[in-house]
């Protein structure tokens, strides 16, 4: 069949890795892709936001299956549009994308349905939300109801910071998303990331996965999308899985089935494990980046093929294998992000961080010129290792990036130092 891959990120990299070593795809496409991507798959100049441009070319070149990898383009309803157009696709619908696309809804959903989450308030009025902050006081977390592309929570320390954080957002920082706010309590534990596959009623959990999200070494600095990720998360016992599955994400699929937004996709759970269990962070109704890199590298069975079975309503039974492996991807990042910071710098070493056993290389955002290969976003590498164990997986992905010469980007060196210091 011929597949295609809708994105340009390290994520995308990861799925058109997982579908090009299926033996159902026989062609691969990716719109747009990246400087890595191309090594696999046919990259086809088309945004993820042209939905005109993307079913033309899916008639054109009879594209049986399509991947939708980012939220920009779920929320906005592509996987409706392919569906109306007769072409079988992965990830929700735009009523069931609600879930990211709008935190008012998840917290209304979380609190009809008794699914645990960080006690909150809803505001479009200033006045009510700073009467809200002063009353609750810090920590506190101001949030804008849509997409904010990941920058729109703010973890406030001080009441004076939530104060002004809320008129920022109601003032129009992030647009039409912060026209409305949640302000929520702030919870305390360890943070995972959580991910079923849903065929609208079925949840498969996957295998367990954490990213570091601070830009820099022990946990400073500036949130960005993400540093690096591992698999498996031994924060994620079997315990913290099952109540997972019962407290948060089947009570959700049943409410979204009831609601008519049945949920199919991948349903990634944001999770503090607090002293109470797992509490619900958010949604997202994707795969995270770069949570996918380290899914993908110990995705055991056939990755396609249960993609396949969730758009097609046949989880029931289905079962996915994961490798006993563990692995670790390291973002190396343009140096400025995720402030300001320059394109067009070039990398090389990419083939010899590969020779590494073990390593692959999954570009985040590259482009090739000619023989040449140039960084085209914030964050440009994830190296990914597989090992043994976190600490073999983490001493490979790191020989990896040491052989990378690329002196305009920079990188974490503790990816990985909360599995690492359970063991120790
Ligand atoms: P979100 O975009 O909602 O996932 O939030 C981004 C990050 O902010 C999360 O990964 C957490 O580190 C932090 N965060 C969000 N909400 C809370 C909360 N209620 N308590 C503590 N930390 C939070």
């Amino acid at each position: 069949m011929h597949v295609l891959v809708i994105g340009s990120g390290g994520r995308e990299h990861a799925l058109c890795w997982g579908v090009a070593r299926s033996s159902l795809a026989t062609r691969l496409s990716c719109c747009p892709g990246n400087g890595g991507i191309a090594n696999l798959a046919e990259c086809v100049d088309i945004s993820v936001e042209d939905f005109d441009d993307i079913v033309a070319h899916c008639h054109r070149e009879t594209v049986d299956f399509v991947i939708v990898g980012p939220e920009v383009p779920l929320v906005g309803g592509l996987v409706d549009r392919l569906e109306q157009e007769g072409i079988l696709a992965f990830g929700p619908n735009r009523r069931a994308a609600i879930l990211e696309g709008s935190k008012v809804f998840t917290k209304a959903l979380c609190r009809k349905h008794n699914i645990p989450t960080a006690a909150y308030g809803v505001f479009q009025d200033i006045d009510e939300a700073r009467a809200y902050i002063q009353d609750r006081g810090a920590p506190i977390v101001v949030k804008a109801d849509g997409l904010a592309a990941g920058k729109g929570a703010i973890v406030c320390e001080t009441t004076e910071e939530a104060l002004s954080a809320a008129e920022n957002v109601l003032g129009g920082q992030f647009g039409d998303a912060g026209k409305e706010i949640v302000v929520e309590q702030f919870m305390v534990g360890e943070e995972a990331s959580f991910f079923a596959l849903c065929d609208g009623r079925n949840a498969l959990p996957l295998a367990t996965a954490q990213d570091h999200k601070a830009v820099f070494d022990d946990d400073k600095g500036p949130n960005t999308g993400g540093m690096g990720a591992y698999s498996p998360a031994p924060v994620m016992t079997e315990e913290m899985r099952q109540k997972t599955m019962e407290r948060i994400i089947l009570p959700t699929m049943r409410a979204m089935e009831q609601d008519g937004r049945s949920f199919k996709g991948v349903l990634y759970a944001g999770l503090m494990i607090t002293d109470r269990g797992p509490q619900l962070i958010e949604y997202n109704v994707r795969f995270g980046d770069p949570e996918c890199q380290v899914l993908l590298a110990r995705w055991q069975s056939d990755p396609l093929a249960a993609l396949i079975a969730a758009a097609k309503g046949q989880l029931a039974g289905y079962e996915v294998t994961w490798s006993e492996r563990a692995a670790i991807t390291v973002v190396m990042a343009a140096k400025g992000y995720p402030g300001e910071y320059a394109k067009g710098s070039e990398i090389r070493g990419v083939e010899a961080a590969e020779a590494v056993i073990g390593v692959s290389v999954l570009h985040a955002g590259t482009v090739r010129d000619g023989d040449r290969l140039l960084a085209n976003g914030g964050r440009v590498l994830g190296v990914t290792a597989q090992g043994a164990d976190i600490r073999e997986a983490r001493d490979r992905a790191y020989q990896g990036v040491d052989a990378i010469d690329w002196p305009d980007g920079f990188y974490r060196r503790d990816i990985g130092w909360r599995a690492l210091d359970r063991d120790n």
